[in-house]
Formats: C-alpha cells, structure tokens, sequence
C-alpha cells in the first residue's frame, strides 16, 4: 500500500532484520537510503533488490518533497545506515511532511543501539535520557554535560572510539565520578559491556582507543536509584496491613 514505512534494520547482526522489515524492504517501490552501498549490503542479503534514493542530511531538504509526493501512489521506505531511523539518524521531517499531506505512515521498529547498550548495561532503565552524540567542540560538550547533570535519569550516550577516553573525563567532571557501562559492538562479533565508573573507564581507554561503535550509559546522580520491585511489594504489605 502507498505510505511512508519507517524500517529498522540491524546494528551489526544481520539475523535481527525482522521478517516484516524483509517483507516490507521487497515491497518497496523506492527505499530511502543514507548510504546505498550500506543498504546494497541488506539487499544481497535478502537476495533481491529494489530502486533506491539517497536521503541524507546533505540532499534532505531538496529531495524531501519530491518523495513525500510519491507517498501518494507509492511505497516508500526509508531505512538508514543502522538500527532505528530517525534515532541520531534523518528522518524526522520526512514523517513531519508525510503526515501533514495526509499520507499513512507505518513503522516497522527493531534494533536501536541505545536501547540496546540499556539492556547491557545494568543501570536503572526506568527513566533515562537519550542523548545521542555530545557535540564535537570541547566547550559545547561541556555545556551539554552541564545541562543534565541534576536530570534523575540514567543518560544515554553515542560515541566513536577515538573520543571515548576523553568524552568518560569530561562526563566525570560534569556529572561527578558515577556508575557507567560502555556497550561496544553490540550483536557482532566482539561485542563487549565494560562497566566501571566514569574514571575508572576513562583510565581503561585511555591508552587504547577501542575500535567500533559504542555506546555509554550513565547511572542517575546518587540517590536516584529507584527502589526495587521487592522494597515496593514490601511496602504496599504493610501499607495494606494498616488499613482499617
Ligand atoms: N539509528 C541508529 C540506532 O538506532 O541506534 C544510530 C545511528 S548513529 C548515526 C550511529 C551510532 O550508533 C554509532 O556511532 C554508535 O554510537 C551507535 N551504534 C550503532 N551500532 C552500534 C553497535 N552495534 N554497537 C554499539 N553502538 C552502536
């Protein structure tokens, strides 16, 4: 059917494309793309192809209404490099403008790298902050630090393995020395959790930038570790015991 159909694809292991994503990717009359060599790959891998067209931060702006119009009698899927579009990847303005001209937009969700590193990690998961990738320039990511350092949230962060040894410092500095987990080549081969605190990771990469993509995840400030399942029973026990 005519539309928008939002796909995500997998983050390294190609056995997580969902049989609705093929389904829907072979269907396509056009597909979306960041990097048609990227999405060649997921085609050879499903052993068929279909037309695409890049749409990337560069030609968004150009191409987007020309693709919004062939919502109305095409399939368009749009697809990026990686996990879930839209997610620190483009996207956004695209279902923006196909809603406006009324179009149907499906999503076909699956693998995101951020949830993902959540599900590695062992921090508390019920409230975080996704931040995606901290500014380049030293003082900008300072100040981004700075902005959530009180958010009760466990934070949520994208990086490469160059900038990490010095991203994990300056995340110490800005949000004091807490838990964190550095989630790295999550669903290939080499994938690796490395948990410790900021500084203490920080200390490990130092020397030796790792390879891959990464992702780091902050616990809250101090106390703002919920309270357990358990504690939570617990007091609902009692509670009910002095009712009258
Ligand atoms: N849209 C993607 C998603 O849903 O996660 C994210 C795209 S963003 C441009 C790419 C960043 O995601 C990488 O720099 C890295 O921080 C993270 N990432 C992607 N794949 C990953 C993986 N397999 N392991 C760890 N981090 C990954």
């Amino acid at each position: 059917a005519p539309g928008l159909y939002i796909v995500a694809t997998p983050i390294g292991n190609l056995g997580d494309l969902s049989p609705r994503a093929s389904e829907i990717l072979l269907n396509a009359d056009i597909v979306a793309v960041e990097d048609s060599r990227v999405t060649a790959g997921l085609f050879r891998h499903l052993g068929a192809r279909r037309p695409m067209t890049p749409y990337h931060d560069h030609n968004a702006e150009s191409v987007r209404p020309g693709l919004v119009a062939r919502m109305a009698q095409e399939a368009v899927a749009l697809v990026s490099d990686a996990g879930t579009p839209l997610i620190s990847d483009p996207g956004y303005k695209l279902v923006r403008d196909a809603r406006a001209a009324g179009h149907t937009v499906t999503t076909i969700p699956g693998p995101c790298a951020g949830i993902a590193a959540l599900t590695l990690a062992g921090l508390p998961t019920d409230r975080f902050l996704f931040m995606g990738f901290l500014p380049a320039k030293q003082q900008a990511k300072g100040e981004a630090i700075a902005e959530v350092a009180t958010v009760r949230a466990t934070l949520v962060f994208y990086e490469s393995g160059p900038r990490l040894s010095a991203t994990l410092s300056l995340l110490a500095n800005g949000l004091g020395d807490r838990e964190a987990a550095v989630a790295r080549e999550i669903t290939k081969k080499f994938e690796e959790c490395v948990t410790g605190s900021l500084t203490e990771l920080a200390a490990r990469y130092a020397d030796a930038p790792p390879k891959g993509e990464i992702v780091i995840v902050v616990a809250p400030p101090g106390d703002a570790a919920p309270a357990s399942e358990e504690d939570a029973d617990a007091a609902l026990a009692e509670a009910l015991t002095r009712l009258p």
